[in-house]
């Protein structure tokens, strides 16, 4: 039994406040890849794998903790998960879980493996990880960036700037932040291994682009991975398929960013060109909809 209900947990998620207004950038009318620095010669995407990683189970999830008025009895065993990006030389994370005690004793978990050996599982080890793309900075997301020692990270200026700073003033809010993370984050930049990536819209490898809007956390990002069939990677900007299908906003960093989160929704499904290819953070339909052995799944 966890020793806080994971209900409390939302709640306090959800009950942050809002400081800045969502930046919600239109998409360029052919949904054309826009952003590249003016001069800068083109560099081809290479061919992008993209893979699901399952490093454990949350089991009897509430599901009004992810979709906003659902009903109160209704729970679900949703998936924790990474997402595994090659090509062109590069092995890109993007989240690495968690791994101290401190939340396995507080959450009910299930099926946990390390991330970096789950990561394994997909042939790939923690130090042939060349990037890692942090989606926002929850425990669960964050917590494992410690694991992968080569690699380069990535999270959005904001979002740092914020969890580093002003979240623990008076009147910040850093409910699912966990401090020993931030002290890493801080290592990682002094360390020159941190990248800021400054706002929406933007390349931060030939063919994969981060964009924000969707205020799950203070700066929360999602990826599109381009391809023929490109790939929306939403991590906790949706939850499930269902936020998408039933038009329900997931989780935001206050209840005035849920009209936001929708547009991101929406905008989601037009980056990918298909709701199908738009992978939500938590939903375990991912491991049934794409062809899946063990913990790893293809998408691509
Ligand atoms: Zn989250």
């Amino acid at each position: 039994m966890s020793r806080r209900p994971v209900a409390a947990w939302i709640a306090r998620l959800s009950a942050i406040a809002s400081i800045v207004l969502c930046g919600l950038v239109p998409l360029p009318a052919d949904g054309a890849v826009a952003g590249a620095a003016p001069g800068a010669a083109p560099t081809a995407a290479p061919a992008w794998s993209i893979q699901a990683i399952r490093y454990a189970t949350v089991p009897r999830f509430p599901l009004e903790g992810l979709m906003m008025g659902a009903p109160k009895d209704e729970v679900i065993d949703i998936a924790m998960v990474v997402w595994l990006v090659r090509g062109g030389g590069h092995a890109v994370l993007f989240d690495t879980g968690f791994h101290r005690d401190k939340w396995l004793k507080e959450f009910t978990i299930t099926d946990y493996l390390r991330p970096d050996e789950a990561v394994a599982q997909a042939g790939v080890k923690a130090d042939e990880i060349t990037d890692v793309v942090i989606s926002h900075a929850h425990w669960d997301h964050m917590g494992g960036v410690d694991l992968f020692p080569k690699a380069q990270v990535w999270i959005q200026k904001q979002e740092y700037a914020y969890y580093t700073g002003d979240a623990w003033q008076p009147g910040g809010q850093h409910g699912g932040i966990d401090p020993e993370d931030v002290a890493v984050l801080v290592r990682l930049n002094t360390e020159g291994r941190l990248h800021l990536v400054d706002g929406d819209d933007v390349e931060i490898l030939p063919g994969i682009r981060a964009y924000t809007g969707a205020r799950h956390t203070f700066a929360s990002q999602y990826l599109r991975v381009d391809g023929a069939k490109p790939v929306v990677l939403a991590s906790d900007n949706c939850y499930l398929d269902r936020n998408l299908a039933e038009h329900v906003a997931s989780a935001t960093f206050s209840d005035g960013d849920r009209a936001a989160n929708l547009k991101a929704q929406a905008r989601m499904i037009a980056l990918a060109g298909s709701a199908e290819r738009v992978i939500p953070g938590h939903d375990p339909r991912q491991f049934v909809r794409f062809p899946t052995e063990g913990r790893v799944a293809r998408i691509r």
